[in-house]
């Protein structure tokens, strides 16, 4: 600043010096206050210019193109100009938090819309796009009211309490395919509103089938127990024959085994869910897996069907398994005992094990058998589901068995395949991965 001074006062210096010399002779000290005021006057329009040139980078914005300035006017601007730089730093770094946030949003596995004072949307992530269909940038400053026309979040968002989330149907929900939507409003800023989104649709469906479950399983176990506890009144308040009671006593212990297969088959399935992967590693020979199901299923028919059934196994497999063996043989015991149970006497039960061209190999089991109706098929693994209640009762199944069996297939990447034509009977095979597949040298069939 004081050199500043400085330079002025030489330059009007300068000015009245001139104006001195040159002045005519008469009065010189008039042409050195004239030349000094001069000199003040271009000094200040030499000034001016600066300025104007600084204001006009100031205008032009760009902070680069700064102009050559000395003096106080270079100062002002190389200030101005790292003022500028790091504002311009602080607002790329500014954007570059909110796009990482706005990024984060995106990755959210629930919707989240921003929602200004008036209930406009401002932003919402790609989730809740998918959620209520919309469209991330043409539906921008819409009224989420007009995109969102459900009466029940309607009814939510102006009951303005948001202390619990409601349940609506998504707009893509359809009869075959329900979605249902979680939606929770929090207020913040001024006025502002946070909406997150969340599909509960299997959550739902999980919380009913629980329900369902329960409810089966109380039922059946209800059933043998109400026998039970009719027999057990029966012979405490009767004077029954010997003969008799053995009657009852054989009808109760038939009961009694019937619980205890539900609740073996309860367990069974409990414990597929909650155990690890079946191994890759432990090998198991199909031939012996297919000579204890072909123990087990001649026992059975004996025990059910007079004549006995005509049962035919493979031999001779030179195969080896990887898994779970007693999975494995339980996956396999059920169709051949399904098979045995619902086939009437002297039917056809044929069980082979073939290796197929794709490296993959089959476990089917074909029965002659009542068959089942094509709108039966695809539900035949749900939990207790029976194509005809009463003639599963009597056969004695738990409605379990093909529940157990899916579970088992899956766990050991396999492929279930149901073919049944009514009134001729039924084929069920397992598709086994090439991955769990191995042959070894066979020198003895059995
Ligand atoms: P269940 O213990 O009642 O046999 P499953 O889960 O094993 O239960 O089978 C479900 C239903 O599928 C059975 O109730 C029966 O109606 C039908 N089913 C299974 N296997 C056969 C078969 N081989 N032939 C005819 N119906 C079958």
């Amino acid at each position: 600043m004081l050199w500043r001074l400085v330079r002025f006062f030489l330059f009007q210096a300068v000015g009245a010096l001139l104006g001195f010399a040159l002045w005519p002779l008469d009065n010189p000290l008039r042409g050195a206050l004239l030349g000094s005021v001069l000199a003040g006057a271009v000094w200040a329009l030499i000034d001016l210019r600066r300025g104007v040139r600084l204001l006009r980078w100031l205008r032009d914005g760009q902070v680069a193109n700064m102009p050559e300035l000395s003096g106080l006017w270079g100062d002002v601007g190389t200030r101005t100009r790292s003022l500028l730089k790091a504002r311009d730093q602080q607002s790329v770094h500014s954007e570059t938090r909110l796009a990482e946030f706005l990024a984060a949003m995106q990755t959210s596995p629930n919707g989240v819309v921003l929602l200004d004072a008036q209930g406009r949307i401002e932003w919402c992530n790609r989730t809740a796009a998918e959620h209520f269909g919309f469209d991330p940038q043409r539906d921008l400053q819409q009224h989420l009211g007009n995109l969102l026309r459900d009466p029940a979040f309607a009814a939510y968002q102006s009951a303005q309490d948001y202390s619990h989330a409601v349940v609506i149907p998504g707009p893509r929900s359809t009869v075959g395919r329900p979605v249902r939507l979680s939606i929770d409003l929090h207020a913040y800023g001024d006025g502002r509103k946070l909406l997150l989104s969340r599909d509960v649709t299997a959550l739902e469906q999980a919380e009913a089938m629980r329900r369902d479950f329960v409810a089966n399983v109380s039922h059946e176990i209800r059933t043998p127990l109400t026998v039970l506890g009719g027999f057990v009144e029966t012979l405490q308040t009767l004077q029954l024959q010997p003969q008799e009671q053995q009657r009852y006593l054989a009808l109760m212990a038939q009961q009694a085994q019937r619980m205890h297969l539900l609740v073996s088959d309860l367990l069974t399935l409990s414990r597929l869910e909650g155990s690890p992967p079946p191994p890759l590693e432990e090998w198991h020979s199909v031939q012996s897996l297919l000579d204890d199901c072909a123990r087990d299923a001649r026992a059975l028919s004996m025990l059910v069907a007079s004549p006995e059934h005509a049962l035919s196994f493979s031999t001779g497999v030179s195969t080896e398994l990887a898994g779970a063996s007693s999975e494995l043989l339980s996956a396999m015991f059920n169709l051949v005992s399904n098979a045995v149970r619902y086939t009437p006497p002297g039917g056809r039960i044929v069980v082979q094990w073939q290796a197929l061209a794709d490296g993959r190999a089959e476990f089917s089991v074909q029965d002659t058998g009542p068959g089942i109706a094509p709108e039966h098929l695809p539900r035949l693994t749900e939990r207790f589901y029976r194509v005809d209640r009463s003639r599963a009762r009597e056969t004695g199944g738990t409605g379990l068995g093909l529940a157990i069996v899916k579970h088992v297939v899956q766990r050991h990447g396999a492929e279930l395949k149901i073919e049944s034509t009514l009134g001729q009977g039924s084929r069920f095979a397992i598709l086994f991965p090439a991955i769990r597949l191995r042959v070894y040298p066979q020198t003895d069939c059995v």
